[in-house]
């Protein structure tokens, strides 16, 4: 597991004007583009950065770009200022809109403070053929990012069970740190 507990231990440039503004630029075409697209350039870059830098620095990357990609949503698309149970709802609703997935809280341990989470028809790996082993490592780093932000606090999150490792839907846990 990739442990980033200081949340100041990451800065980027990114920032989510940088997407572009879609409606303009792709009239025609729109927002929408297939899922093959996106698991093509996943994949792909996936293999580039194992055979590259090795599994453990890929999966870190993943983990990494998703972290900041679940703070900048979170800053961008998400009320901050609600309690947690409307947090995951508008959390739920805005993955549902953008076709992510169907998230679904679990569980949620008020004496440790660690959530579970699930990811139904999961954009990274719902379909792909069983291995073994996990792959939503981006999805870790985006929970987390969600997580940190509206909490201020940091969190570990785990992908624990995954299409790919034979379940039907993804499942995150995310431990508080001390
Ligand atoms: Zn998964």
């Amino acid at each position: 597991m990739f442990d980033y507990t200081k949340k100041e231990s990451i800065t980027y440039k990114f920032s989510w004007d940088q997407l572009g503004d879609i409606a303009i630029g792709r009239e025609n075409l729109g927002a929408q583009m297939p899922v093959t697209v996106y698991r093509l350039l996943e994949y792909c870059i996936k293999e580039v950065l194992e055979e590259d830098y090795g599994k453990e620095q890929m999966h870190r990357i993943f983990q990494k770009a998703g972290i900041i990609a679940g703070r900048e949503l979170a800053h961008n698309l998400l009320d901050l200022s609600v309690d947690i149970h409307t947090f995951f709802g508008q959390l739920q609703d805005v993955l549902k809109n953008m076709q992510v997935g169907i998230l679904r809280v679990e569980k949620i341990d008020e004496s440790t403070g660690t959530i579970y989470v699930t990811v139904a028809e999961d954009l990274d790996c719902s379909g792909l053929p069983v291995t073994g082993e996990t792959v939503c490592f981006y999805d870790e780093g985006l929970i987390k990012g969600v997580l940190d932000t509206y909490t201020n606090c940091s969190y570990t999150v785990e992908e624990i069970d995954c299409w790919s490792t034979g379940a039907r839907v993804c499942r995150f846990r995310a431990n508080k740190e001390a």
